[in-house]
């Protein structure tokens, strides 16, 4: 089959690999789509370290498609379409119990260690249909939209951490592909004003299509003056850092109100995470501060559901559509900030 193929050190080609057979227990997927995330991109960087050196990888963890053919004991009809969540933890420790499989120090993830989506087909793991990481999704939904679920379940994660509800105003800093979603989330929770901070005109303009109700360049117009104009003083109930900025993590803290919450939603380079936050804003302000990272499988299968149900209108969001030999084009692309999520279908 053919296949893009990560061979570490910044090395990834279009080849030929044997296509994945399934036994007792497993499944195999034609891939549809599978999404170029942020993290492929740093994966082809700087690697991975559940990459180890020597091994190669079919990167892709956004990813949708349907069943064409089953081991023994898999109750799965082929045909059927289905999202696949991408993290699969040990089912065993304190994190998978609890429900966060992502936070497992012993994760397995399609597209990271385990071969993923960029490729004619997947191999779906026991461990993954057992622990429900395979989600049915009804017939009307393109296979393209529910690629996108496994992004938009970052943020339904991101938001649940900040409790984004009915009357917050919440400030969203960068609009990327994943700030955009939040903001479609946040005006799904009923947020009553959505800021959006980014440098990038184009990305503005995007955030403001998609629900934004104030849109800011901070080279332009001062973020504190903005967000003190409009909030008459008091700043804003929640902050979603979707942006990899220390400068925004730092300065998040004084944008946000008494007992504001802020979510470092983006993760800083490695090797430069070190960030200087005053402790008494934090303490005279009663702030929560959070981060998060990934879903669970519950937050992926309500992102499904959200897609279905057409409440989050994510095709929107899909700036590319290429074949998997165009692969090459389709990161070169999600590099640009003129672009939003681009798909590969294979
Ligand atoms: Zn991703
Ligand atoms: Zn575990």
């Amino acid at each position: 089959m053919r296949a893009v193929v990560y061979r570490g050190d910044g090395k990834i080609d279009f080849t030929n690999i044997p296509q994945p057979r399934p036994g007792p227990g497993e499944a195999l997927l034609r891939v549809i789509a599978c999404g170029i995330c942020g993290t492929d991109l740093r994966i082809l960087k700087s690697g991975h370290h559940r990459i180890p050196t020597g091994t190669s990888r079919v990167l892709g963890h956004e990813l949708a498609g349907e069943i064409v053919e089953v081991g023994e004991g898999v109750d799965l009809a082929i045909g059927t379409g289905v999202g696949v969540a991408p993290n699969i933890g040990c089912g065993t420790c304190i994190q998978c119990v609890s429900e966060w499989p992502n936070l497992c120090a012993d994760y397995d993830a399609f597209g990271i260690s385990l071969d993923g989506g960029f490729a004619e087909y997947m191999l779906i793991t026991t461990e993954a249909i057992q622990q429900g990481n395979v989600v049915v999704v009804p017939d009307h939904v393109l296979t393209q939209e529910t690629a996108l679920a496994e992004p938009l379940s970052c943020c339904l994660n991101g938001q649940e951490a900040v409790s984004v509800g009915v009357g917050d105003i919440v400030l969203i800093v960068g609009a990327g592909p994943i700030g955009v979603m939040h903001v479609m989330l946040a005006r799904l929770s009923g947020a009553r004003m959505i800021l959006v901070s980014e440098l990038t005109e184009a990305r503005l303009k995007e955030a403001e299509i998609h629900g934004a109700d104030v849109i800011i360049n901070p080279e332009k117009d001062d973020l504190l003056t903005a967000v003190r104009d409009l909030t008459h003083d008091h700043g804003v109930d929640v902050v979603i850092v979707a942006a990899s900025s220390r400068i925004a993590q730092e300065q998040a803290l004084e944008l946000v109100a008494s007992r504001g919450r802020i979510n470092f939603f983006g993760g800083l380079q490695r090797g430069d995470s070190m960030v200087s936050l005053d402790a008494n804003l934090i303490h005279y302000k009663q702030l929560v501060i959070t981060g998060t990272t990934g879903s669970n499988v519950r937050q992926y299968r309500s992102a499904i559901n959200l897609i279905a149900s057409k409440r989050i209108l994510i095709e929107d969001l899909i700036s590319g559509r290429l074949p998997l030999d165009q692969f090459d084009e389709g990161i070169r692309r999600s590099q640009s900030v003129r672009e939003m999520r681009i798909v590969l279908e294979p």
